[in-house]
């Protein structure tokens, strides 16, 4: 598996960036993970709109789907140039359920609901779905395909699912959406040294972590991290990482 990270911000995009989305490559297809502000942009850097085999949305914040609606006006648009454009699966969560009604696109989208604690078969990789702590309705997953695991938390606090999702990952995607020192007595994201901690003791071989505020120093994520895992490492930007 390869996975390209076409967008690492979390909220809203830091210069020249995006906000979360991530493009895995497996058995020659390609799927894309969460789909936010900038991603569709990056996403043609690597293919075209018709090499696009399906969509996993983790959960319905707009920093992780706000380039779903354009994607509409993309598909739409190619059709009208002549192109053979099938519709796109897209796996999300049924709530919050305006969003998701939002999201309905016929003809352009096929979307399937995701179940808590479910498992399905995409493209001969195994796909798990985990419930995560955060304000809507989230799913982190897990990607195993020819002995590898991908393990990506999307947008969580630390809760009882997280151990098992990152588990002996080759390579573990978190989001490190803050800091100790912004610690406030309720928290929607992991801070830095908690997502280095948890890769450590779940034994994650590669962590990256993810889901930057721009309003940040990415140095100070780092550091954060590097202080209880060394092998941290800042996702970068439009990087390809084997699994
Ligand atoms: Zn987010
Ligand atoms: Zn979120």
């Amino acid at each position: 598996m390869n996975l390209t990270v076409l967008g690492l911000s979390g909220g809203f995009p830091a210069v020249g960036g995006a906000t979360s989305g991530y493009l895995l490559e497996l058995n020659g297809r390609h799927i894309l993970i969460d789909c936010g502000s900038g991603v569709l942009s990056n996403l043609f850097r690597f293919i075209r709109l018709e090499q696009l085999d399906a969509i996993i949305l983790t959960h319905l914040h707009y920093d992780h789907i706000s380039d779903m609606q354009v994607l509409k006006y993309a598909i739409d648009l190619t059709r009208k140039t002549g192109l053979d454009m099938p519709a796109i699966p897209v796996i999300a969560p049924g709530t919050p359920e305006n969003i998701a009604a939002g999201l309905q696109s016929d003809g352009n989208l096929i979307i399937g609901q995701i179940n808590a604690n479910s498992e399905i078969s995409m493209f001969g990789a195994t796909v798990r779905f985990l419930p995560m702590e955060h304000p809507v309705e989230t799913y982190g997953i897990t990607v195993e395909f020819a002995g590898r695991k991908l393990a990506y938390t999307a947008d969580s606090v630390p809760c009882t699912n997280l151990p098992p999702l990152l588990q002996d990952a080759d390579l573990a995607l978190m989001d490190a959406g803050t800091l100790e020192r912004l610690r406030k007595p309720i928290m929607i994201h992991l801070t830095a040294a908690e997502c280095a901690i948890l890769a450590r003791a779940c034994r994650v071989r590669r962590l990256l972590l993810t889901h930057l505020l721009p309003l940040l120093d990415p140095a100070e994520i780092l550091a954060e991290a590097a202080a209880q895992d060394p092998g941290a490492e800042l996702a970068r930007l439009l990087a390809t990482y084997e699994v």
